[in-house]
């Protein structure tokens, strides 16, 4: 009521008073909208909350509204700006002030001081990265219209003590598609959840995107980091709906040692005042210290540029609609046992929209509250933890990344992600000698002095996760996510550790990264060859397959002008199409083209042109989404297969279809249901038994069919592959005890032995590099493993099978990350290749292209997408190049 009124009154003086732009009345949100926010069944859409953000920032001087451009569906991603006109007025400044705070090199404390009093905290928040956790962004209308308009002293201090920054989704596209979705299935039968990803590639892995950068929202919202360099971000979600009512900080184990102490108590600070602000107000079902933890980068870009992640989690309802206790009305949601860091259940059976609305208000006035009040100590804590960044004294000092690469495109890559997170890189202008190592002028020197060498560290560094278990030898406690993001390992780039002190004085600081200048080689007199240990190779293969040149493999080492290159080098028949695609290659990834002039003594393949590539994309299947993303930035012939195709003769469309990861058998046949789902999710319905025997038929025709992950059971299946799994089923210990982390009270004898364990580790591999499938690998790299599988071969009599990729067999099979079980693993198989009849089938137990970031092994993938259709050519064929 009371801020009813006082936009009334705001109102009527506005109208007393002579026009001006600032003030017109402003609507509240029931008056835009037409309901009031977090009604029952209702929910704003975002085209409308950006009309409604636009109205605040027409009419509020408090309110900057700005589109930071579009989204990868083409919706405005915005942000909008809050804070009071004189701060806005001086936006620029305060912004220059959060700059040089956060690089803290060549600034006298005295000054650092001066500059924290004359500065203002700036809040990042946003909401709904992920689209169906649909209450924040209603929330977000609220808190909004709060800003632009209450007058009272809380909504003032904030005003006048930080800038706002609000990004108002994430995740628009989601929000469009969800929202839409949910009208649609109004009064129908069909299921009102959007049963597909919510981000065209990523799905719900949107936020796990935070160090590769590989989605255009994702590159936005950094964007805004490196513009604004704010002090703290909350990222707003929601959770499960059995638990308890909300998650505020602080997090639980693990952390990433390279976290600055100061943020995760900063965290925990922010976390403290919320909960106490959420008490106070009579809302229950706090808790703190569950289930999120601090290791991966990949979900908190932030805690590595100088600010505490604020993450809120708050149980759903059933979209808009309310939440009821299954067991009864009466029998209250989630845990009843309060605890110091629970500190009241939440008694009702009912949770609806609106509660969620007002628990995601209270959390973030609260957390603006604690910066405002505390505006001095925020931005001297932000200034404190640059600082030790900078003055960093302890090895290791440096990485180098030496300039002879296998893979100049992937380190090109590499550097640009480094680059993408204001890392800064020094070029060597000639040879050096670091940590005994020597090497050679163009490498690359990453000096971990610096404002944000905590996220460099972190990236480059091999990872060593704590062995959390309930109880001394017991199961082990889940992390959050994923326990290794070594990027070199994942990409495929050498990177060396420099335990002494580095003197950069005579490095060249980037200011922008290039891929290495390559020239194309005078022309060949028989052909051009490209060595098999890049990915941009790929790339080119694409372009020269769609532009009509014939691409062949030898499958020997051959020589190229003296130089040899490893098996699996493409030879291409130097025409002008050829020189072309093959110079814009070579100019956008660095990628390094010979020549041949004379003719060599090898046998080899013929690629196929075109190879025509079917994806099996389920609905909502994330790998599936990623590998979408993957093929298309390779520009690979390809199409996202359906139910549909089946209406057909597959063999007519597909050369190759390939199965990620989470593609069951019970996916492919009965699909979507159409009680469930209209007609417009026909293409999702299941291809049932008749199309899962023509898949097999198609196979053995002669069709290529590559599985990923979980999919291998679906091809093992399919055609009876002969090998079986070795490790227990998925991939995993079976159960987790319940209970709280740390506090089970179960004291049953289990032998560590017994227990594998892997929930995303780089583990070591052996790879056949003479093998067509291996082209190109190194014989030894690790491969990204989550909850996967490893296979033993059995005995066949009209299946051949080969193995590719191995575990290896010794002891410790972890390269970065957590594995428990290694004996379980090794001397297994990863990936196989088999001949079925007249079709080839290629497993891959492991996800080979886990998120887009196993780069390094995306060879294998992408060989045994090509090689099952190539044709063996013997050495006189191949001399014809045709
Ligand atoms: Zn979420």
């Amino acid at each position: 009521m009371a801020t009813v009124r006082l936009v009334y009154l705001a109102a009527v003086l506005a109208l007393a008073l002579p026009a001006a732009a600032e003030s017109q009345p402003i609507d509240t949100p029931s008056e835009f909208f037409g309901f009031e926010i977090g009604t029952d069944g209702e929910l704003a859409r975002y085209p409308k909350v950006l009309e409604y953000l636009i109205h605040l920032a027409d009419r509020s001087e408090r309110v900057n509204y700005e589109v930071r451009g579009t989204t990868t569906n083409g919706h405005p991603y915005v942000l909008v700006t809050f804070s009071a006109k004189a701060n806005l007025d001086r936006l620029d400044r305060l912004v220059e002030i959060n700059h040089q705070l956060s690089d803290p090199r060549g600034l006298p404390e005295t000054e650092a001081g001066a500059l924290t009093r004359e500065g203002v905290p700036f809040y990042f928040l946003y909401a709904t990265i992920h689209s169906t956790e649909v209450g924040n962004g209603q929330s977000i209308i609220r808190i909004a219209h709060r800003l632009a308009t209450e007058d009272s002293p809380e909504i003032n201090e904030i005003l006048d003590n930080t800038v706002v920054l609000l990004t108002p989704s994430q995740n628009p596209d989601g929000q469009v598609l969800v929202i839409d979705h949910w009208y649609e299935t109004r009064d129908t039968p069909f299921q009102r959840t959007y049963p597909d990803l919510y981000h065209r590639y990523a799905g719900h892995d949107n936020n796990r995107d935070w160090f590769m950068f590989t989605q255009k929202e994702t590159r936005m919202a950094v964007d805004i980091h490196s513009e604004y360099r704010p002090t703290v971000t909350h990222d707003m979600h929601q959770m499960g709906s059995d638990g308890a009512r909300m998650f505020v900080p602080p997090f639980r184990e693990p952390a990433d040692p390279n976290i600055h102490p100061l943020l995760i108590a900063e965290q925990a600070q922010i976390g403290m005042a919320m909960s106490s602000a959420l008490v106070a107000a009579g809302k229950t079902g706090i808790i703190q210290n569950d289930r999120y933890d601090l290791w991966t980068p990949a979900r908190q870009y932030m805690l590595y540029h100088g600010q505490p992640r604020i993450l809120t989690e708050i149980a759903s309802a059933r979209l808009a609609d309310p939440l009821v206790n299954p067991a009864g009305a009466n029998r209250p949601l989630g845990p009843q046992d309060s605890r110091t860091d629970f500190p009241v259940p939440y008694d009702s059976g009912v949770w609806r929209l609106s509660d969620i609305v007002e628990y995601g208000e209270i959390a973030v006035f609260a957390g603006l509250k604690q910066l405002a009040q505390h505006r001095t100590d925020w931005l001297e804590n932000f200034y404190r933890v640059h600082k030790d960044w900078v003055e960093r004294d302890a090895a290791p000092y440096a990485f180098v990344i030496p300039a002879d690469q296998p893979d100049p495109f992937e380190t090109y890559e590499l550097l640009n992600i480094l680059d993408v997170a204001e890392v800064e890189i020094h070029q060597a202008r000639s040879a050096f000698t670091a940590g005994g190592t020597s090497y050679s002028t163009g490498s690359w020197v990453i000096d971990l002095a610096q404002p944000y060498g905590a996220f460099a560290k972190t990236m480059l560094e091999e990872q060593t996760y704590p062995d959390l278990r309930y109880y001394p030898g017991g199961p082990p406690i889940p992390p959050y996510d994923v326990t290794a993001h070594t990027l070199g390992l994942l990409m495929g780039v050498h990177v060396d550790t420099i335990d002494d002190p580095l003197d950069i004085a005579g490095f060249e600081l980037l200011d922008a990264i290039r891929p290495t200048m390559t020239e194309l080689p005078e022309r060949p007199e028989w052909a051009y060859a490209i060595s098999p240990t890049s990915n941009a190779g790929y790339k080119a293969v694409a372009q020269l397959q769609a532009a009509g040149v014939p691409v062949f493999r030898a499958n020997e080492t051959v020589n190229a002008r003296g130089e040899p290159l490893a098996p699996g080098a493409w030879i291409i028949p130097p025409t002008r199409d050829a020189s072309r695609v093959l110079g814009e290659v070579a100019k956008e990834t660095g990628l390094v083209v010979s020549a041949m002039d004379r003719v060599p003594e090898v046998n080899g393949y013929a690629w196929r042109s075109p190879t025509r590539v079917g994806l099996w994309r389920a609905p909502n299947n994330m790998p599936a989404g990623w590998m979408r993303w993957l093929f298309e930035q390779y520009e690979l012939d390809h199409q996202v297969m359906s139910s549909l195709d089946f209406d057909g003769d597959l063999a007519e469309k597909y050369d190759v279809i390939v199965l990620p990861s989470g593609t069951t058998r019970s996916r492919i046949v009965n699909g979507l249901s159409s009680r469930r789902h209209d007609a417009s999710w026909r293409w999702a319905y299941g291809v049932g038994e008749e199309g899962w025997e023509k898949l097999r038929q198609w196979v053995k025709a002669g069709g290529t069919l590559v599985a990923l992950g979980t999919a291998v059971e679906t091809a093992r299946d399919l055609l009876s592959l002969p090998i079986e799994p070795v490790l227990p089923p998925g991939g995993q210990v079976a159960a987790t005890p319940p209970g709280r982390t740390g506090t089970v009270d179960v004291q049953e004898t289990v032998e560590p032995t017994s227990i594998f364990y892997c929930p995303g580790a780089l583990l070591h591999q052996e790879h056949d590099a003479a093998h067509p499938i291996g082209f190109g690998m190194a014989e030894r790299w690790p491969v990204f493993f989550r909850f996967d599988q490893a296979y033993r071969l059995t005995p066949s009599v009209d299946i051949e099978a080969e193995v590719v990729s191995r575990y290896p067999d010794e002891a410790d099979l972890s390269a970065s990350g957590w594995l428990l079980g290694d004996e379980l693993l090794r001397n297994q198989a990863n990936v196989i290749s088999f001949d079925v009849e007249q079709g080839t089938v290629v497993t891959m137990g492991s996800q080979i292209a886990f998120r887009t970031q196993a780069r390094a092994t995306f060879k294998l993938l992408f060989n045994a997408i090509f090689q099952g259709p190539a044709t063996p050519v013997d050495a006189d064929t191949l001399a014809t190049l045709q």
